[in-house]
């Protein structure tokens, strides 16, 4: 397949198309960025690398990093003991919602939204002795890559003003779900929030999830073919919020999004896609991105579906 050739004639028709949207600015720091900035990368599981326009640019991969959250989480905690503390539903809410918590009883309908992504911070706190450094250096273990970091000023940008997600442990700690203390969860949701990647960063991680939970540098298995598939599973259904059944109808492939704009997005076997535009639509996912997406799938005619 020429995916060069196929990811050009992308780049030339998301120039030719308006594509609106808002940058994210309840995170002040996520305000300052350029709106215009547009990059793509795929790296397929045979390591062939292809990409354009601002693909080598970090920036702040927001809620990606739950994905990462979920696959560690695994290698740290007994499966059954998660899924007694999140459920696996898509939630038909916003990321930040808080009304089904309270009906559920501090249950979060899935990993993928903050009120799960919370939960399984909390899990790795429990676990971990360091959890901001050993969650770094699992990225960075599974990105192949020991440059990636937090971008502190994101991270106390949006500690400063993360109101909504503090009100959502604090109920979540009422029903009895958080076991340690609630700042130092937040803390440390909030630092993994604030990872700053590349889209060849990014395609570069999520190839592990393509390639049935293995390293493409030394073919090295880091999750279970299982685990693999459950977190390809709840990106399916969970990646985009309430979004989700819109990003599985046009683009059929699991994803996720972040509210700095990134969609990542992988084909099992085949392989891994990073796309970033920041100008997001009113459900908090990159406008641009999905359409390259859908682009993508398009053109090439396969998806999993
Ligand atoms: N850090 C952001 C928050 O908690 C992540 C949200 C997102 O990317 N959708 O609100």
């Amino acid at each position: 397949m020429d995916y060069q050739g196929i990811l050009n004639v992308i780049e030339d028709k998301l120039k030719g198309e308006k594509l609106d949207g808002e940058v994210a600015t309840y995170i002040p720091e996520l305000a300052k960025v350029n709106p215009d900035k547009l990059g793509m990368h795929l790296t397929s599981v045979i390591g062939e690398e292809f990409h354009f326009g601002d693909s080598e640019e970090r920036f702040s991969i927001q809620s990606i990093s739950k994905v990462m959250s979920l696959a560690l989480a695994f290698i740290t905690e007994e499966e059954e003991k998660i899924w007694e503390r999140v459920d696996v539903e898509p939630s038909g809410d916003p990321f930040n919602s808080l009304v089904q918590l309270e009906h559920e009883r501090g249950i979060p309908r899935n990993p993928l939204i903050n009120s799960g992504a919370l939960v399984i911070c909390d899990i790795l706190v429990s676990h971990l002795k360091n959890p901001k450094q050993e969650y770094l250096d699992f990225v960075r273990k599974i990105a192949g890559n020991t440059t990636i970091d937090y971008n502190e000023k994101v991270a106390k940008s949006e500690k400063a003003e993360g109101y909504n997600n503090r009100a959502m442990i604090n109920l979540i700690k009422g029903y009895g779900n958080i076991d340690n203390d609630v700042e130092e969860v937040l803390d440390f949701y909030f630092d993994t929030c604030s990872l700053s990647m590349s889209c060849r960063e990014l395609a570069q991680t999520f190839v592990i999830f393509a390639n049935q939970g293995k390293l493409l540098q030394n073919q090295k298995r880091v999750l279970s073919e299982v685990h693999t598939k459950r977190i390809n599973a709840i990106m399916q259904t969970c990646g985009f919020y309430d979004e989700a059944g819109e990003f599985s109808f046009r683009v059929g492939l699991p994803g996720k999004s972040g509210v700095g704009g990134g969609i990542v997005a992988i084909y099992p076997n085949m392989y891994s896609v990073a796309v970033w535009s920041p100008k997001l639509n009113e459900k908090g996912n990159s406008t641009a991105g999905m359409r390259a997406l859908e682009l993508l799938t398009e053109i090439t005619g396969s998806s999993i579906f």
